[in-house]
């Protein structure tokens, strides 16, 4: 699923130089996703309980592109972490090491490792990659309408009766869910569904 949405999402975006890899890493009790500078995007299975399908993963991929494509990562990320990574795959670079990689990926997203504290992305770049994220998932002929849904089970996923919670306090606490972001979403619903219409059935 991962792949499937992965290849139609980055078809849209434009990354220059990007080479993309699409990666699923078992760990049900992470609720994240990212995507480094270089296009390779992870997605932990903590997931897809709340993406529910391919629309909801396309709002994920969609959100998480759309940081790169701003660099909003690649403000944090060292250059120097940035050579010493290369052209690995993902992949393989989760494997063969482990803890270099993690480190890429929390540099990547603000994550200090000493303090252990996740800094959040800007309220302004969070609004951002939502917008164009947005745009990505309707012009690669997904409902955008299901990244409303989306944000709302994954706000809702927090709540304990649905045995969710611990699972988004990572990504909550980077991907903060209000009525204000849900509202945002659907001002931009309109032109998210021009373009949909225009990516036909693809
Ligand atoms: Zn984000």
């Amino acid at each position: 699923m991962v792949q499937r949405v992965g290849k139609r999402i980055s078809a849209v975006a434009q990354l220059p130089d990007a080479q993309w890899e699409f990666v699923l890493f078992d760990d049900p009790k992470t609720a994240n996703a990212f995507c480094l500078p270089g296009g390779k995007v992870g997605v932990y299975t903590g997931l897809l309980p709340i993406c529910q399908g391919d629309g909801g993963m396309a709002a994920v991929v969609g959100h998480a592109v759309a940081h790169a494509v701003a660099r909003h990562g690649a403000e944090r990320v060292s250059e120097g972490l940035i050579v010493e990574m290369g052209g690995q795959f993902l992949g393989e670079a989760m494997k063969a090491r482990p803890e270099m990689t993690q480190k890429i990926v929390m540099q990547s997203y603000g994550i200090g490792s000493q303090v252990g504290v996740q800094l959040p992305h800007s309220r302004k770049q969070e609004l951002e990659a939502d917008h164009l994220g947005l745009l990505y998932m309707a012009r690669a002929g997904y409902n955008p309408q299901e990244a409303v849904e989306f944000w709302k089970r994954f706000s809702g996923a927090h709540a304990p009766q649905t045995g969710l919670i611990g699972k988004v306090n990572a990504y909550l606490s980077t991907h903060p869910v209000d009525a204000d972001r849900i509202a945002r979403l659907e001002r931009l619903m309109p032109k998210a569904q021009e373009e949909y219409r225009n990516a036909g059935d693809r």
